[in-house]
């Protein structure tokens, strides 16, 4: 896509440019304008010239004779002639005889006035009209706080135009939903009038709505690339100034621009940072408050059907003010969520096709491995791919490379001079063994794929990837807390074998006690409560805070609760791994050996030992 800035440059510029050139000026031009053009000649020429009465103007100086000659007379620049002052009584007498003219000055005139013009009237007049501008600039800008600073309030709304080499739909892999719904916009932007006719209105704003990194500007560029029409971008945080009333100023500039170039496409990016929630407090964020009026008002100044499409993206859709929700302004809603099986693979798909790949690679096993990645993770798991291909001194990226990507993302690299202790390593490998153990153990529960004890840069010492066998959006309550079960395993095999805990469950702990909780107070999978809300979620597409909403007394109980349900799972788990000691023992000394192991390597260790049993 072409970009091109409509940023004008700075005043300060031009002064600078005015500056250069009357230097530059001064330096070369005015002295050689000042020098006089005087040809020096011999007494002896002069007394010649005198005598075939060539002589026109003559001045007599002190030690000096300035003339100039008949023959230049007509001429528009005369020669100026000097020679030396001879002692020479008839001089006078034969000058006059000569018919030459006696001056008491000859001088060059038209250069003083060019001089007067180039070093006093020239930069007088550039200084006046710079001055001038300047001073309009900042009239205009009063609305939007005086500030002695040039051009704050001008937009930084790139135009990438015509989009024709940009992106397209076709680029944006999976999302088929969003597309659709985008498509209508597309229809409308070539040929608005259709929709005038009957009397349709085109939505004046959508709001993309999903988690980081699923593809929200990508969609919006996608929709100016497909219609073929200006795209102007700008992210919500560009518009928060240090100065009161410019982002105000910055978005009435935005949405000048926008209207000159209909049809056309505004993509504001992170609209939270500006279309947050008003405080309503005296003392708020006056700044960023002012900015959410000016877009408002900007959104009912215009028709509905003049061509200008906005659309938004934002991860926190529930701290948009209402204003800006309602009908009029950004009245559709597109969600954007991440990417399922298919569309991970999809995606996948996608960004392969970028790198020289080999040609039996399953995309369908690295789509399910990458479970829960974004569209943008997806695209760094394919270029991490590439990446290990070149260090191998590969020409083409191959499924094992994808697959090593994929933790490289998840859980940073291998960390190559990690020192572990034996002691240490055994642990680690009795934890993610007995993980791995409860999860194949217990039925509803998803496969082990890899298990491996090897350091990461994340900090993780091992990890157990499990991976679902397909889409999973429901959960039983049973399968939940299964899964409680499985993340508490680590902790409990190292009490099965050391009989004593470390540290490294820490994550486990959180993990299991987000998943009870939530069955407590959000799902209504506990007797107590039935189908009572305990807490709402709030920013559901950056990690899911929650907040209470209930009395002291039901907070103590559901704490209560939550801890029960834990621990009953944790004692399942110790009695589990505790009933499997003998493989147990087995998978873990395996691991510690390889410290890596397949799903598959996994799963015939532990089906002959239980033939064994
Ligand atoms: P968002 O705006 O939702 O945070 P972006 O549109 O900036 O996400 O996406 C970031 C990058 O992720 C894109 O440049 C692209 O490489 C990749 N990506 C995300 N979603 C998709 C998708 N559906 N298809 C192909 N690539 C995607
Ligand atoms: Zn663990």
């Amino acid at each position: 896509m072409k970009e091109i800035k409509k940023n004008k440059k700075p005043m300060v510029y031009y002064y600078a440019i005015v500056v250069v050139v009357l230097s530059l000026l001064n330096l070369f031009a005015i002295p050689y304008l000042k020098q006089n053009k005087i040809e020096e000649v011999d007494y002896g020429t002069f007394m010649k010239l005198t005598e075939q009465k060539q002589i026109d103007e003559v001045q007599i100086k002190q030690n000096e004779i300035l003339f100039t000659k008949k023959e230049d007379a007509n001429k528009e620049e005369k020669q100026l002639y000097k020679t030396g002052l001879m002692k020479d009584d008839q001089l006078t007498q034969r000058l006059y005889d000569s018919g030459a003219e006696f001056k008491s000055t000859i001088q060059e005139k038209p250069n003083i006035w060019l001089l007067f013009l180039i070093e006093w009237i020239l930069p007088m007049i550039i200084f006046y009209t710079l001055g001038q501008l300047m001073f309009r600039s900042l009239l205009k800008k009063r609305g939007g706080g005086d500030s002695m600073m040039f051009n704050l309030g001008k937009s930084n709304a790139r135009i990438y135009i015509k989009a024709t080499d940009g992106i397209k739909f076709k680029d944006v892999a999976g999302e088929d939903e969003a597309k659709e719904s985008l498509m209508e916009i597309v229809t409308y932007l070539h040929d608005p009038s259709a929709y005038q006719t009957i009397g349709a209105k085109m939505p004046k704003g959508i709001l993309l709505v999903g988690p980081p990194g699923t593809g929200k500007t990508m969609l919006a560029k996608a929709v100016a690339g497909e219609s073929n029409v200006p795209f102007f971008s700008i992210s919500g945080s560009e518009f928060v100034e240090m100065f009161v009333g410019l982002g105000a100023s910055k978005v009435r500039d935005l949405f000048k621009q926008a209207k000159e170039k209909a049809p056309c496409i505004v993509f504001i990016d992170e609209i939270d940072a500006i279309g947050g929630k008003r405080s309503g407090k005296i003392g708020g964020n006056d700044e960023r408050e002012q900015t959410l009026n000016q877009l408002l008002t900007e959104m009912d100044g215009f028709e509905t059907n003049n061509g200008v499409v906005i659309l938004a993206a934002t991860n926190r859709p529930d701290s948009l003010d209402q204003a800006l929700l309602r009908p009029g302004r950004f009245d559709r809603r597109v969600p954007v969520e991440l990417p399922d099986l298919k569309g991970r693979e999809e995606i996948l798909k996608v960004h392969a096709n970028k790198v020289k790949t080999e040609e039996n690679i399953d995309y369908s096993i690295i789509a399910r491995m990458a479970s829960g990645a974004s569209g943008a993770e997806l695209a760094n798991i394919v270029n991490e791919a590439a990446l290990r291909a070149v260090r191998d001194h590969r020409s083409s990226v191959s499924q094992l490379d994808l697959e090593e990507s994929i933790e490289t993302v998840f859980a940073g690299y291998q960390k190559k001079n990690a020192i572990l202790t034996d002691k240490e390593k055994l642990t680690v490998a009795y934890h993610e063994t007995g993980h791995a153990l409860l999860a194949a153990l217990q039925s509803h529960s998803a496969p082990v794929q890899k298990i491996t004890i090897i350091p990461r840069t994340s900090g993780a010492l091992g990890y157990t990837m499990q991976v679902e066998e397909d889409n999973h959006n429901l959960y039983t309550k049973e399968e939940l807390l299964n899964k409680i079960a499985t993340f508490t395993a680590g902790r409990a095999a190292e009490e099965v074998r050391f009989g004593e805990v470390t540290t490294g469950a820490s994550n486990d702990i959180e993990q299991a006690t987000r998943i009870a909780r939530a069955m407590i107070t959000r799902y209504g999978m506990s007797d107590t409560f039935d189908m009572v809300a305990m807490e709402t979620l709030q920013n559901e597409y950056l990690g899911g805070d929650t907040t209470l909403a209930c009395s002291q007394a039901t907070a103590a109980e559901i704490d209560q609760k939550v801890i029960e349900l834990v621990s009953t799972q944790h004692k399942k788990a110790v009695q589990i791994l505790t009933e499997h000691r003998d493989q147990l023992d087995a998978l873990s000394m395996y691991l510690y050996e390889k410290e890596t192991i397949t799903g598959e390597e996994f799963m015939a260790i532990l089906n002959k030992d239980k033939t064994l049993e």
